[in-house]
């Protein structure tokens, strides 16, 4: 460890990594694990996605790509913003990286200085601090308990802003709480940003199609605040798509410059023949999106009607993203066998260990109250896992 940088040092791993792995350990050991640990689409990629990739290495997509993303899928992507979003961007205002999880890491390495403040609102997904402190600025944590959705209000976004506070990083649909701000919640939080000038708002809307409201609403359609978001979107989620690692940012023009000026440094341009994938996904027909949307949508009614019947948790009704996020704390210092679950990360490994069921503990997205379970799974997966749960928690004593 000491001959480590102390930034690497500081750095927690991905829990959510780090459990799908755990899974993956027992399976190959013969026991029938269910992984609702990682969050990715359990679909395939749509047929004319995969024919784009595979005419793209025929016709030589094999070079470097140009740092920011080819100009095509940069324009598919401004098409999309205008469609979809009803917002203008020109193509000198996306960046696309290898994912999301890159464009958000990107931005926040463009936008923090030493020291300063970061807003992530709490639950959070695990990676957003951990950027925070790779950059050496300081995560500020704001609580939402599951009394209010989730969600933080403008009045104790207010209550966090200092002179050092440089952004604000919000993920509509929720990674791990499924709750989705809407237009009045967003607005709240524009009008106490529109008394902050010197604050960016990273706006992480990679589950926009994952949504059970109707339609998506972005920070970025609030006037105050315009100029100073950063959309962060991608295929990952919605085209089913997470393996080919294509995300942008769109954002003002002279900071998406400073990200691409990083990454020409960094990891250059995105992989050509997803680029060209990604392409396809947003200029092709959007029927796939909506039906996976769909399958979504009823696996999320099931899980949450099964985890309701579950006594000692509680839910709440998750509007959007593939997750549910139950408060446990109910269970803590109960045992089982002489095996004592004290938090959220020993009940997600007393979970996997005697239910077979991989989920994360709530402790590194911010709340040590609950735990995640990813319902991007089959409706038996879901049945049987709840099922298992269920037996579980009821011998805990
Ligand atoms: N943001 C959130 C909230 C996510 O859940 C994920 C999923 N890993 C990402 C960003 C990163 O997505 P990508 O796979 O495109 O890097
Ligand atoms: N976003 C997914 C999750 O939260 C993928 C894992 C990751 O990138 O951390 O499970």
């Amino acid at each position: 460890m000491m001959d480590l940088s102390d930034r690497i040092n500081r750095l927690s791993p991905s829990a959510t990594l780090a459990m799908s792995q755990k899974s993956s350990e027992l399976k190959a050991q013969g026991i029938d694990v269910i992984n609702m640990s990682v969050g990715e689409p359990d679909f395939n990629t749509p047929d004319h996605i995969k024919e784009a990739a595979k005419r793209a290495i025929d016709e030589n997509f094999s070079r470097y790509s140009p740092v920011p993303g080819y100009p095509a899928l940069r324009n598919a992507i401004v098409a999309k913003l205008r469609a979809e979003n009803g917002l203008d961007y020109a193509p000198t205002q996306i960046s696309v990286s290898n994912g999301a999880k890159q464009c958000v890491c990107n931005v926040v390495m463009t936008l923090v200085n030493p020291g300063d403040e970061v807003i992530v609102p709490a639950p959070y997904w695990v990676s957003y601090p951990e950027m925070v402190k790779m950059a050496d600025g300081t995560p500020v944590i704001v609580h939402a308990g599951i009394d209010q959705d989730f969600k933080i209000t403008g009045e104790q976004l207010e209550s966090h802003i200092t002179e050092k506070t440089k952004a604000l990083i919000l993920c509509s649909p929720s990674n791990p709480t499924g709750s989705v701000y809407g237009k009045d919640e967003l607005k709240a939080l524009a009008t106490v940003l529109a008394r902050h000038p010197q604050v960016y708002v990273i706006a992480d809307e990679i589950y926009e199609h994952i949504n059970y409201v109707g339609h998506h609403e972005s920070i970025a359609q609030c006037e105050e605040v315009r100029d100073r978001v950063v959309i962060i979107n991608g295929v990952s989620k919605a085209y089913a798509m997470t393996g080919w690692r294509i995300g942008f940012a769109a954002g003002p023009e002279w900071l998406i410059k400073a990200a691409n000026k990083l990454q020409g440094q960094y990891t250059s341009g995105a992989c050509s023949v997803s680029q060209k994938a990604a392409e396809a996904a947003y200029l092709g027909p959007q029927e796939p999106v909506e039906e996976m949307r769909k399958a979504f949508e009823r696996r999320r009614n099931l899980i949450e009607k099964l985890a309701k019947d579950i006594p000692g948790l509680e839910v709440n009704h998750p509007q959007g993203a593939f997750y549910l996020f139950p408060k446990c704390d109910s269970f803590y210092g109960k045992q089982a066998d002489g095996r004592l679950v004290a938090n959220a990360d020993e009940l997600a490994m007393y979970l996997l260990e005697v239910a077979h069921v991989a989920c994360v503990g709530g402790t590194s997205f911010g709340a040590p109250e609950c735990f995640r379970m990813s319902y991007a799974t089959s409706d038996e997966n879901i049945v049987e896992a709840m099922r298992r749960i269920k037996e579980a928690l009821a011998a805990l004593r």
